[in-house]
């Protein structure tokens, strides 16, 4: 019996659902409630993925998404941003999201690096060598765990360095997924709930303050200010996500990263292209269910995201006749300098942005209040 976070198998929609013989196939859609409009409960939003059939990989799919992964890797090799003096305690920030929640808490007092690079795929991400420096002379490491980012995890465990390793999404509770071969994990994409950041963001204080306590004021002042930031904005998507119609409001994105959004603020997970990690790879049968499933739905527009090539979901979305939606989602990654997601609340904001006009509802620009 899994966990009930993992959600009801019963209610289970075939769109992960693994490809293996007809007869379960049916079962399955005639089990899928394309109707369910708001969530009733958190186990129908964290609609798990289930297993995703290896053996029947397309190699026209692992040919669209190769190369968009080496592409990430190889493109990281120049110098993560580095801020402050020397004489500043050092703080390594795996994700760009956490780097970001960590820069705006620490503001002046610390020097961040950031490994990873707005728009790189964390799941995926192989590192370089200067990353085993940076997290050697590192005083503090934040990081995301439950395995968002293998890579670097597996380097920051093997690494000599004595500081502190901090993993900030693993002080929320987490929604459980099945992956491929009846694996259950905790999903990694904590942040996907603004109230959720702000206890990443109560822990990241509470780290910077153990390591540098005369700061304490400082951070604390600064911490509570971003916390009143992500209420309002927790607020605030709420409000917006409610003003799409209700059996519009439903979210169909590229790879699993929106569980805690969709139950958070009350939008269904009526399907995923790619698992919880995109390490997993769509097969064949994987993309068709897909595509019959949302032609069954009946959605306006389905998502790609940031950090994973679009070509698979836009040749998802051109078969099954829907819209691509205009703006992609920033999902396990900020967007660069100067974009409209270049901060945890902007990418916030642009998504839900994306969300509701892609689905039909009104957006209202999201204002801070004093
Ligand atoms: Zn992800």
């Amino acid at each position: 019996m899994l966990n009930q976070e993992a959600g009801s198998r019963g209610e289970q929609s075939p769109l992960m659902g693994e490809v293996s013989t007809k007869g379960e196939r049916e079962k399955d859609q005639e089990s899928f409630h394309p109707q369910r409009g708001a969530i009733a409960s958190d186990q129908e939003a964290s609609n798990p993925h289930s297993k995703v059939a290896f053996s029947l990989v397309s190699k026209l799919c692992l040919g669209m998404l190769l190369p968009f992964a080496m592409f990430s890797c190889t493109s990281l090799d120049s110098n993560p941003k580095t801020t402050g003096g020397d004489s500043k305690p050092r703080v390594v920030a795996t994700s760009t999201i956490i780097a970001d929640l960590a820069q705006k808490v620490g503001g002046d007092e610390i020097q961040l690096t950031g490994v990873l690079k707005p728009g790189t795929d964390p799941h995926v991400y192989e590192p370089v060598p200067a990353d085993s420096r940076f997290l050697e002379e590192a005083d503090l490491i934040l990081y995301n765990g439950y395995n968002l980012e293998p890579g670097l995890i597996k380097l920051m465990k093997a690494s000599g360095g004595k500081a502190r390793q901090l993993a900030v999404g693993e002080v929320v509770k987490p929604l459980q997924l099945e992956k491929a071969k009846g694996e259950i994990v905790p999903d990694p994409h904590v942040w996907g709930s603004a109230e959720n950041a702000i206890a990443m963001v109560n822990s990241i204080r509470d780290g910077l303050i153990e390591l540098s306590p005369e700061d304490r004021e400082k951070f604390t002042q600064k911490a509570a200010q971003l916390t009143k930031e992500l209420t309002q904005l927790h607020s605030w998507i709420n409000q917006q996500i409610q003003t799409i119609p209700a059996d519009k409001r439903k979210l169909v994105t590229t790879h699993d990263a929106f569980q805690y959004y969709g139950r958070d603020y009350k939008i269904a997970i009526a399907g995923t292209l790619i698992g919880i990690s995109t390490e997993e790879q769509p097969s064949a049968q994987t993309v068709k269910l897909l595509v019959e499933s949302i032609k069954k739905i009946g959605v306006p527009a389905i998502f790609a995201e940031t950090t994973i090539n679009p070509a698979l979901i836009k040749t998802v979305a051109q078969e099954a006749g829907v819209k691509l939606a205009p703006q992609q989602l920033y999902s396990d990654s900020i967007g660069a300098k100067g974009s409209n997601g270049d901060s945890y609340v902007k990418m916030m904001e642009a998504n839900t942005r994306s969300i509701v006009e892609a689905l039909g509802g009104r957006y209202t620009p999201f204002q801070l209040k004093k």
